[in-house]
């Protein structure tokens, strides 16, 4: 299906390099809840060399509704995110912990299916999209309505959202563009030729209450270290997150 329309454009090397040395590191090993899959090789561009299927992540810890396709940098990234982040706000916020995800993964599809533009990240397993948090006791934390919702509900998702920040180059959520308003999306792209630029949308004015020093457990980016204040929220695009550059390009999302 709909080979030609992606014939003409070839993966870039440095996927394939970097599936090796995630690999070769041994940080992402097959267990009950992450399997291999066969090399994924088109249409076009489409695909991955060393395809993981996983049906939870953190160590079992967070069960999948779906099983997602990815490939293997991107999934140490998902669990430090969640263990280092989105733990820790859950036991702040509504006290206990998150034990699903309701989230998509692999697609061969141009960004945001727009006709012309480039390759979604999607399309080379270098991808997540969060739509729904379930907690413990049962409470689904969505983005379609938590975004804008109850006050401990946006606090939640803020958090989390500044979080993915520290571990994924492309981060979108609600407010970002007309794609994302029920769902965060996630990303390993490389913006720039030696992947240090990073995409963080929308502004926020959020001060996070936790201490990214203290709970985050995963690789990151050198980060100011913040004072401790009280959340408080003003909606919009105003405002910078402090650890982020805004960028202008890209605006038109997709991804
Ligand atoms: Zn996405």
């Amino acid at each position: 299906m709909g080979c030609g329309r992606f014939a003409f454009e070839a993966r870039e090397p440095w996927r394939a390099q970097a599936e090796e040395a995630c690999l070769r590191a041994k940080v992402v090993q097959p267990s009950a809840y992450l399997s291999r899959l066969a090399e994924i090789d088109g249409p076009g561009s489409c695909g991955m060399t060393y395809p993981f299927r996983a049906s939870a992540f953190a160590a079992g810890e967070v069960a999948l509704t779906t099983g997602v396709t990815l490939s293997c940098p991107i999934i140490p990234e998902i669990d430090s995110w969640l263990l280092g982040t989105v733990q820790p706000a859950a036991d702040l916020y509504f006290g206990e912990p998150v034990i699903g995800l309701r989230a998509g993964s692999y697609s061969c599809r141009s960004r945001n299916n727009q006709s012309g533009a480039r390759m979604s990240e999607h399309s080379y397993g270098n991808a997540l999209d969060v739509f729904a948090f379930r907690l413990a006791g049962g409470r689904e934390i969505t983005l379609r309505k938590g975004w804008r919702g109850a006050d401990d509900e946006q606090e939640f998702l803020r958090e989390v959202f500044l979080g993915a920040c520290r571990h994924f180059t492309t981060v979108l959520a609600p407010g970002s563009d007309a794609f994302h308003d029920d769902h965060l999306h996630l990303d390993l792209a490389r913006h720039d030729a030696r992947g240090l630029r990073r995409v963080c949308k929308p502004l926020l004015k959020f001060e996070p209450r936790l201490d990214p020093d203290r709970v985050s457990r995963g690789p990151e980016s050198p980060r100011p270290r913040g004072t401790e204040r009280p959340a408080r929220l003003v909606d919009g695009q105003a405002g910078a997150p402090r650890q982020l550059r805004p960028s202008a390009d890209l605006s038109s999302g997709l991804y």
